[in-house]
């Protein structure tokens, strides 16, 4: 079902003092009646102490950054979708630009990864987005439709109702230099159109477009308004716990 979320990234930072921190003071500071979904995504390290720490939380959850695309074996260091699973994550993140381009994760190992998350339960946020250059160059649209028709549109479209899409122009990522509404706006519609070209109005409605990219709480209640945009995937502002709860009670 199509529901606002506000996902935390954490990247790789905190340790594990500041990380309990962290989620004791967003805790504290948000409202009893807060309806927005709320997702931590912090470090595997902390993965199953920071979803202990919501067990009971309504709406509150949490994600990890990746998971292996392998199920289990001889893969020193890696963490595979049953690890995360196990420690009570609700979904994992996937196809992150940083992924992408400091460990070269292509559409089709994407493809793989989801399919390890899917086996195990596990909801995914699809990252996708576009550099500076192929925005440009107007490469842009041709780019997203690729990242998703090579990774996620073989999903079933009951396995689709398990997808939440985040696009994060790479070019606002870290940058201080958000998208404009209508910037957003645009690709969030494009990539609605594209799901309900693929599967249909029904799934496209349902389906959950989070913008991610210097996200802040003086920019993102006008992201949030747009008709397409149905929460954040929020990096650097989500080490703050008075920012990111004010990110999340902006809809
Ligand atoms: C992110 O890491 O997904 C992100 C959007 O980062 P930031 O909000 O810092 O741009």
């Amino acid at each position: 079902m199509r529901k606002n979320i506000v996902a935390g990234n954490w990247k790789m930072n905190l340790n594990r003092q500041e990380a309990v921190a962290l989620v004791d003071q967003v805790l504290t500071q948000l409202p009893a009646e807060n309806i927005t979904e709320i997702l931590f995504v912090p470090s595997f390290v902390h993965l199953h102490k920071i979803a202990k720490m919501c067990t009971d939380i309504t709406n509150v959850f949490t994600a990890s950054q990746d998971c292996s695309s392998h199920e289990s074996g001889a893969f020193t260091s890696e963490v595979s979708a049953n690890m995360i699973a196990s420690c009570n994550a609700k979904y994992v993140v996937l196809g992150h630009s940083e992924r992408r381009s400091n460990f070269k994760e292509s559409n089709q190992v994407l493809k793989i990864k989801v399919e390890q998350a899917f086996a195990n339960n596990l909801a995914v946020i699809f990252c996708c987005g576009e550099t500076l250059d192929q925005r440009e160059s107007g490469a842009h649209f041709d780019w997203i439709k690729l990242q998703l028709t090579e990774s996620i549109f073989h999903l079933s479209a009951a396995d689709f109702s398990d997808i939440v899409v985040a696009y994060e122009p790479i070019w606002a990522i870290g940058t201080g230099i958000t998208a404009s509404s209508e910037q957003a706006q645009e690709i969030h519609a494009f990539i609605r159109d594209l799901i309900a070209q693929r599967y249909g109005n029904y799934v496209a409605k349902n389906t959950s477009i989070l913008y991610g990219g210097s996200c802040k709480p003086i920019n993102a209640q006008e992201l949030f308004s747009q008709q397409d945009i149905d929460g954040g995937l929020i990096g650097g502002a989500s080490l703050n716990a008075t920012d990111f709860v004010a990110i999340t009670q902006l809809f």
